[in-house]
């Protein structure tokens, strides 16, 4: 199976679908690394904070496939922003994965109380013009943290990798995005569960005969947005990784539109830090 890819704004592409690696125990990383390749995945989205990087790196150095066939993202935590401390945190993220170069670097929330995310951002776009990370992007960022950020280097993020799922649909990010050409990531796409008995995901996988997991990845897909589930069971993996050969109608997008209830699983970015 072939994973769709998505054009980034730096000339260079993304796997459509991928597999996240938060929460996952860090004696099981590189396990599951290797199963979600053999299943397909062409795109693993790490994090410093995740604590596993070391078994993300192991993993690419056992899966089998050169190192180059696999998209890897990891992201700057929180308290590694600023210029001499997000460069730090980026030579150990490299050190602890074992490789040169990461595809995709991410400021993971852009704490606006902290106000360092812009100088994060300039630090990032330096680590890209010497090559340490491929391209660049953020995530949790909010419509003025990216106005700031594109006003003030004229940098565009090739990717904003934000809570989206049936619950919280986030309409008004996913408008500028595809003004501004920037990748829409879903994080949390299954939104933990918790939409998998609503109506209209009961409804369109008892059309399809597929699981309510895969009919919400699958409504990702159709919004053009990246996703990035997890699960530790190769079942699982094989399962999220197989939507490509079905589609949602006009009238059963329209009807999960109406799950919207503005609920995040995770923390609101104005406020985390
Ligand atoms: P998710 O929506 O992928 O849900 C994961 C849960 O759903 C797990 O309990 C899993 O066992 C279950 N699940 C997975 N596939 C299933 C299936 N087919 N059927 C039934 N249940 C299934 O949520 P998540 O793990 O919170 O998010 C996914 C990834 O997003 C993370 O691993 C991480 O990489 C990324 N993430 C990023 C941020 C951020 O701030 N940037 C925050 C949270 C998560």
């Amino acid at each position: 199976m072939t994973t769709p890819m998505l054009s980034l704004n730096d000339g260079r592409s993304l796997p459509q679908i991928g597999f996240g690696l938060w929460q996952v125990p860090a004696d099981q990383t590189a396990r599951v690394v290797v199963d979600g390749v053999a299943a397909g995945y062409r795109l693993i989205d790490g994090a410093a904070i995740y604590g596993n990087e070391e078994g993300l790196g192991e993993g690419l150095r056992r899966m089998g496939l050169p190192r180059e066939k696999v998209f890897v993202t990891t992201k700057v935590w929180n308290d590694r922003q600023g210029t001499d401390e997000t460069r730090r945190a980026v030579a150990e993220s490299l050190a602890r994965i074992g490789v040169a170069q990461v595809d995709l670097m991410l400021i993971h929330w852009p704490c606006p109380a902290e106000g360092r995310f812009l100088d994060t951002w300039k630090t990032l776009i330096a680590l890209r013009d010497e090559g340490k990370v491929a391209s660049i992007g953020v995530s949790n960022f909010r419509v003025p943290d990216l106005e700031r950020i594109i006003g003030e280097t004229g940098v565009v993020p090739v990717l904003n990798q934000i809570e989206l799922h049936p619950r919280l649909q986030q309409a008004e990010l996913r408008a500028f995005h595809a003004r501004h050409g920037i990748v829409t990531q879903s994080w949390t796409p299954l939104g933990q569960g918790r939409s998998f008995d609503a109506g209209p995901v009961q409804a369109a996988a008892a059309r399809l005969g597929r699981s309510p997991a895969q009919v919400i990845l699958r409504w990702h897909l159709e919004l053009g947005c990246a996703v990035i589930p997890r699960s530790t069971r190769a079942a699982g993996l094989a399962e999220n990784l197989d939507i490509l050969d079905f589609s949602l109608t006009e009238a059963e997008m329209a009807a999960f539109a109406t799950l919207e209830t503005g609920e995040r699983t995770g923390p609101d970015p104005a406020s985390f830090s």
